[in-house]
């Protein structure tokens, strides 16, 4: 294949379109001329007979070719009509109108914008274009709508600077089914989710059967109030979460109180962990290894029967804790409601302040914890695991890009990259409307609102196409 042939497949051209074509490399840039046989046959407002009017010169900035940044000079026609004397031009096949980039470059953007871990200053760099004109073509080809409500949808929130309304947090959606990511709110406050969810025709709401949340008030009234077939269940995970902060702040509580230096201190200070994660091996049988603090061999087991003894409060509530645990990963659809009934019992029984928070907690959201036993899909617990693990990747990407300061360009891409069924659409225009939203810029530049790329391209007259 010789370097024209290479050039003809790289701009998509057969080369029966090509009326003439060069190529030189130039400072490490190939340019190439060009020229087409024009398809225009007929004027495109009568049908009347059209001749050659004049000629322009495009410039239009293409992918690499061979390891090299090309650009093509295309000498592009003007026709005029010889009945209605109305002129138009030859259509561009190389490029959308307003725009100095090819279908390539374009296309490669837009499928570089889908990857999370790319930043906008990579995809520039990659691309041989500024990082203001990826961020305008991000603008223009990623425009998502409203997406349909899954059938198991799951609520959370990630913590950003970008809530709005006074929040804190966005809230985040996603399709529990389809494991994809499908709205993203800019605040998690009950105005906002209301405002959401009024939006959407009550037919589709009516779709909604499963949605799983943490312990927010708002998720839950929202969804009972607005999703009239659904079950809502709480995130067994933040549960236990819960209950394990409780146990760690009783902890530290009665640990503040010990004598510095104490075998109760030093136990509850080093060796907490032995009652708050179940990494340790507690075999009675293990060696185990010297302790510099109790001047003698122990194990795992030893020193945990140790912090047992220590308070018969703590080790109640350890207890608990660990009989919750149990119900949370054995209780069956089935059984769940008696365990529970009898945990909750106990509880109150024990009379612990540490619980006591907790305890209203398990009483509040009793029907939403026993919900969460149920296994509508794939014999799965329904839980928030999927909107927790899409937090993080959001998080990634906001990393990535070192913060973005625009939500709705914010939550385009992220839709776009957690979202494998939705596509990037190549406009004819581009829409500087994403403007910076948090911090107004600097007074320059203030009147360049309307900015096409081709106003940048310098048209000039090549000898090269010169007969
Ligand atoms: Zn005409």
């Amino acid at each position: 294949m010789d370097n024209i042939d290479f050039i003809t497949v790289s701009l998509n051209l057969r080369p029966s379109q090509i009326k003439l074509l060069n190529s030189a490399l130039n400072d490490g840039i190939l340019h190439i001329y060009i020229s087409l046989h024009p398809e225009e046959s007929e004027c495109p407002f009568c049908g009347g007979k059209i001749k050659i009017h004049s000629y322009s010169l495009r410039t239009i900035h293409h992918s690499d070719i061979c390891g090299h940044p090309s650009i093509i000079h295309w000498k592009r026609t003007r026709f005029v009509c010889k009945d209605c004397q109305k002129t138009f031009s030859e259509k561009n096949v190389f490029s959308p109108d307003n725009f100095s980039h090819s279908y390539t470059v374009l296309h490669t953007i837009a499928k570089d914008l889908k990857n999370a871990d790319l930043s906008y200053e990579y995809i520039a760099t990659k691309n041989h274009i500024s990082v203001s004109l990826v961020l305008l073509y991000a603008d223009s080809f990623l425009h998502i709508p409203r997406l349909r409500l899954p059938e198991n949808l799951g609520i959370d929130e990630i913590s950003s600077d970008m809530a709005k309304y006074g929040g804190a947090y966005l809230c985040v959606m996603v399709d529990n089914n389809h494991r994809c990511l499908t709205e993203i709110l800019p605040d998690r406050s009950k105005r906002t989710l209301s405002k959401f969810f009024e939006s959407i025709p009550l037919s589709e709401r009516s779709n909604v059967r499963f949605v799983t949340i943490d312990m927010w008030q708002p998720y839950k009234d929202v969804a009972l109030k607005y999703l009239p077939n659904v079950t809502v269940s709480v995130d067994n995970f933040h549960v236990v979460k819960e209950l394990c902060l409780c146990f760690t702040k009783f902890r530290v509580q009665i640990m503040n109180n010990c004598v510095y230096g104490s075998p109760e201190y030093y136990l509850l200070k080093h060796w907490h962990k032995l009652l708050e994660t179940d990494e340790y091996d507690l075999d009675y049988n293990n060696p185990g290894k010297y302790n510099g603090f109790f001047r003698m061999n122990m194990n795992y087991r030893d020193l945990y029967n140790l912090l047992l003894d220590l308070n018969p409060n703590l080790t109640l509530a350890y207890q608990l804790k660990e009989k919750y645990k149990i119900f949370n990963r054995d209780a069956t659809e089935d059984n769940c409601q008696q365990l529970f009934d009898d945990l909750v019992k106990e509880f109150t029984i024990a009379q612990l302040p540490c619980y006591e928070e907790f305890l209203t907690s398990l009483k509040n959201w009793r029907t939403e914890i026993l919900n969460s036993f149920k296994r509508p899909y794939n014999e799965k617990k329904q839980s928030n695991a999927l909107a927790e693990n899409m937090n993080g990747r959001i998080k990634t990407m906001i990393g990535v890009a070192n913060g973005y300061g625009n939500f709705e360009r914010f939550r385009a891409r992220a839709l776009y990259c957690f979202n494998d069924r939705l596509m990037y659409s190549l406009t004819q225009h581009i829409y500087p409307r994403n403007k910076r939203e948090f911090k107004p810029r600097g007074k320059y530049q203030k009147n360049q609102t309307a900015l096409t790329t081709s106003e940048l391209d310098i048209i000039e007259d090549d000898p090269i196409f010169s007969d």
